[in-house]
């Protein structure tokens, strides 16, 4: 097993007259669904199943039910940064988002690169995580970049697969052996590419709106050059890579053109990505849009989503990355790298690229859990004798990002003050009630 949580109740929940979509079973229909025990007990035409004593009802009419998301890049903060966050508040603001399960990285205090770490971290998930949580171990210790991690007593001590992330792996021959170490231990090698040399002292994507700005700028080649190289790399290895938070059209054509090549790669964009653009920067030079890869130009942007499309870009993840409010209230150059994103993930996406007729809602739901499988994971599914991992959606619903706080600690989200569509309104992980929006708890009560 490699995914841990705090032991719940499971659930006996009816969910009445929901839209039911979920595009790997071909579902998309309005439907009754019995979660009985933790597991999708059945599923029947809308107000036809009966709910069992003492199940939970939830009116689903109007709403709309999907598998639940799956996030294979979070920042947890845990262990050393939890005045940033913690797996309690972490695992509550992906419940929020609607994920069932995150994947949390090793980049914390210390850094989780020996079993120990990953152990200790691991009980304390077992006693705190409201929703499932795997590991990442870092691939080099105290992410140096210098010495291997010992990937196969990780491997054994629950880690899912390594990672810097936040850094790249910059040696070369680091990443040869790490990938001939995956051969014999298996787990993804997840890669946050980026060249330091290029990418320099910049704060914000180099091009038109930086040189305005007068700020120093990172080039998309930082991240497209790290890409092509390890691509080549993990092809003469015979290795399998997942390339974290594409940012670049080139980056999205060194991965198509890996793909074509037939290297085993996948790779992700975050909402973030797939949204505003370093535009936004003119407006406000807001600590709350400086993330590392940075927002970049609108062609970037429209490479990503035709990524999704046509399949380059294989699942959604957050990078939800918490900072304290003291941490991102200072000069723009000095204010650290990411936002928040696990409560907004669905709704950015579904206001900005589905309402608007870019996306169809199908291919979103399937991209914000398809994290899973590349994770080794198992996908979220709606089909009877299936766990219970589901989200339920009021996709009419508007709502102001921040408005009523965040579950998160943190609140350095790029989407603050944003009226935003798609309401999550309830989430089922693991077979239980992780999540249950306060005004339709009452409703429901
Ligand atoms: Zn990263």
């Amino acid at each position: 097993m490699s995914l841990f949580h705090r032991a719940a109740t499971p659930a006996d929940v009816l969910i009445r007259a929901a839209h039911v979509l979920d595009p790997r079973e071909g579902l998309d229909t309005r439907l009754d669904v019995l979660v009985r025990d933790g597991a999708v007990a059945e599923l029947g035409a809308p107000h036809t199943l009966e709910a069992p004593a003492g199940a939970e009802l939830l009116d689903g009419e109007g709403r709309h039910l999907f598998p639940g998301f799956v996030d294979p890049h979070v920042h947890l903060r845990v262990p050393g940064q939890e005045h940033k966050e913690d797996l309690d508040s972490g695992t509550r603001a992906a419940a929020a988002g609607g994920f069932v399960a995150v994947v949390a990285m090793p980049n914390t205090d210390p850094t989780v690169d020996c079993a120990p770490v990953l152990r200790a971290l691991v009980e304390q998930a077992r006693r705190e995580a409201r929703v499932p949580v795997g590991f990442l171990a870092s691939v080099t210790r105290k992410l140096a970049g210098e010495a291997l991690t010992e990937m196969a007593e990780l491997r054994g001590a629950g880690a899912l697969g390594f990672t810097d992330d936040g850094k790249p792996v910059h040696r070369a021959a680091i990443l040869r052996r790490a990938l001939q170490y995956q051969r014999l231990v298996g787990g993804v090698l997840a890669l946050h590419e980026e060249d330091p040399s290029l990418s320099g002292v910049g704060v914000m994507h180099e091009g038109e709106v930086s040189a305005r700005l007068g700020l120093a700028g990172i080039p998309s080649i930082s991240e497209s050059t790290a890409i092509a190289r390890d691509a080549a790399i993990a092809a003469y290895e015979q290795g399998r890579i997942h390339i974290q938070h594409l940012s670049a059209l080139e980056s999205v054509q060194a991965v198509a053109e890996a793909k074509a090549r037939g290297v085993q790669i996948t790779c992700e964009a975050s909402p973030h990505h797939l949204t505003p653009t370093h535009a936004a920067l003119l407006d406000r030079l807001d600590t709350r849009l400086k993330m590392n890869p940075p927002l970049r130009t609108e062609a970037d942007r429209q490479a990503l989503i035709q990524g999704l499309r046509d399949g380059t870009v294989d699942c959604i993840a957050t990078d939800h990355a918490p900072h304290a409010r003291e941490e991102k209230e200072v000069p723009f150059e000095q204010a650290p790298m990411g936002t928040t994103g696990l409560e907004t993930a669905f709704a950015a996406v579904f206001t900005e690229l589905v309402v608007p007729g870019v996306l169809p809602l199908a291919l979103v739901v399937e991209k914000l859990s398809a994290g899973a499988a590349l994770l080794d994971l198992p996908l979220p599914r709606i089909a009877v004798g299936a766990p219970a991992d589901l989200c339920l959606i009021d996709l009419e619903a508007e709502w102001e990002v921040g408005e009523h706080g965040y579950e998160s600690r943190a609140e350095n989200c790029c989407f603050a003050g944003r009226t935003l569509r798609g309401k999550v309104l309830a989430t089922v992980a693991a077979g239980s009630v992780a999540y249950r929006e306060r005004a339709f708890a009452l409703s429901a009560a």
